[in-house]
């Protein structure tokens, strides 16, 4: 059997061993407390349910919707990004639906890479970025993302070389797995930056609504100009815990997103009408839903990281996303250390270094697990012995 060496080329699933010592625990009849996965615990909230079910027994839901997405939904859309970030979006023109933020990132890069070409990706981060690239036969160009720069990537340390073979570079702020947040002032020097050497800007704002202690997240398309040159990518998956449901869309000028249409029609036919009207019902009603979550959320931050500092282990404080980013204690890796919380509490987190090699020597934990599991979680952390 002959593979395809973009297939054989993926980078190697680090989460593998740890995924074998995890299901090892598990037969042995341990309970094992994941702060592993980052994927709502909450249901999705009944009104959004109770539209799908209403709109799947009409029969003219059943048939196949519109390659770019039902008019209405690209109308909520749109009109939920002129209300929360006072960005005008044109429903016809500027804005597709996706089967999830995920299938829309995955396919980009079709439509602006050609073997050979460098796109800009950031490390540690989503490894679809890096994965999507790959499968185009173009070059991933690392920009490591550190503590002293609070996370972003540091655009003039990008060799001018670099930047100028560069025709694509992905985003995503609120971020995963760092938890740090962007203002509209590093979004300004990246639409510059974007500008001078001609690339594309791919932003994925999957925690746009997930933020707290009063901050907001901007968008990318709030730069004047940016349109031309950015799309974003946005997910009701964490927003209204619709992770299971598969919907987002993504905005952007025109003419970009023209091209995207164009490749993405000739590869999925769209997302069913009753997950689309579904998705309407909670881009606006659920506004209360999403303050709800992000006070949750905020809670169950401010128990793990008191629990990790009374360890005296480092932490920043995230400003948003489900996650919080910390530094290993000095003497491990990302691997040795979530080894040991897994061997020796039975808690399983994600190894920093599975998200690119900037990620080595830091751990990442999800607050999506209920707050019993947390509590058992934190209770168990502060048993461990060093
Ligand atoms: C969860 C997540 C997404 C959301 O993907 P969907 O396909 O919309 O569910 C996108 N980007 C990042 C960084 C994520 O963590």
């Amino acid at each position: 059997m002959k593979i395809a060496r973009r297939v054989t080329d993926l980078r190697p699933y680090l989460f593998a061993e740890i995924d074998r010592k995890l299901e090892e625990k598990r037969a042995q009849g341990v309970k094992v407390i994941s702060f592993g996965i980052g994927d709502p615990d909450v249901p999705t909230p009944g009104p959004v349910v109770e539209r799908l079910c209403r709109e799947a027994r009409n029969p003219a839901n059943h048939r196949y919707p519109s390659y770019l997405g039902l008019e209405a939904f690209r109308k909520a859309a749109a009109e939920w990004m002129g209300r929360r970030f006072g960005v005008d979006i044109d429903p016809q023109r500027e804005v597709v639906s996706l089967i999830g933020s995920k299938e829309g990132i995955a396919h980009l890069p079709l439509v602006f890479v050609d073997p050979g070409d460098t796109v800009l990706v950031p490390d540690p981060g989503y490894p679809v970025y890096a994965s999507s690239v790959l499968f185009t036969g173009g070059l991933a160009y690392d920009m490591p993302l550190r503590a002293e720069n609070d996370f972003l990537p540091d655009l003039e340390g990008i060799p001018a070389h670099v930047a100028r073979r560069a025709c694509l570079m992905f985003l995503n702020y609120p971020n995963n797995p760092t938890a740090a947040v962007a203002d509209l002032d590093f979004y300004e020097r990246v639409v510059r930056f974007a500008e001078k050497y001609d690339i594309i800007v791919a932003h994925d704002i999957a925690y746009s609504e997930i933020t707290f202690d009063g901050f907001v997240a901007p968008s990318i398309l709030q730069v004047p100009g940016a349109k031309a040159r950015c799309l974003e990518f946005h997910s009701l998956s964490k927003t209204f815990n619709m992770t299971g449901w598969r919907i987002g869309f993504v905005a952007g000028g025109a003419e970009l997103v023209n091209l995207f249409g164009k490749v993405k029609t000739n590869i999925d036919s769209g997302i069913f009408n009753p997950v689309q009207y579904a998705g309407i019902e909670a881009l606006t009603t659920q506004e209360n839903f999403v303050r709800d979550m992000c006070e949750v959320y905020r809670r169950r931050r401010d128990l793990l990281l008191a629990c990790l500092r009374s360890r005296g282990w480092e932490a920043p404080t995230p400003r948003g996303t489900i996650y919080v980013w910390m530094a290993v204690p000095q003497g491990f890796d990302s691997a040795s250390f979530a080894t040991l919380l897994l061997e020796e509490v039975a808690v399983a987190v994600a190894p920093g270094s599975a998200y690119g090699d900037a990620g080595e020597g830091y751990v990442r934990f999800s607050l999506s697990l209920t707050d019993a599991e947390l509590e058992e979680g934190i209770w168990r952390l502060e048993t461990l012995r060093l």
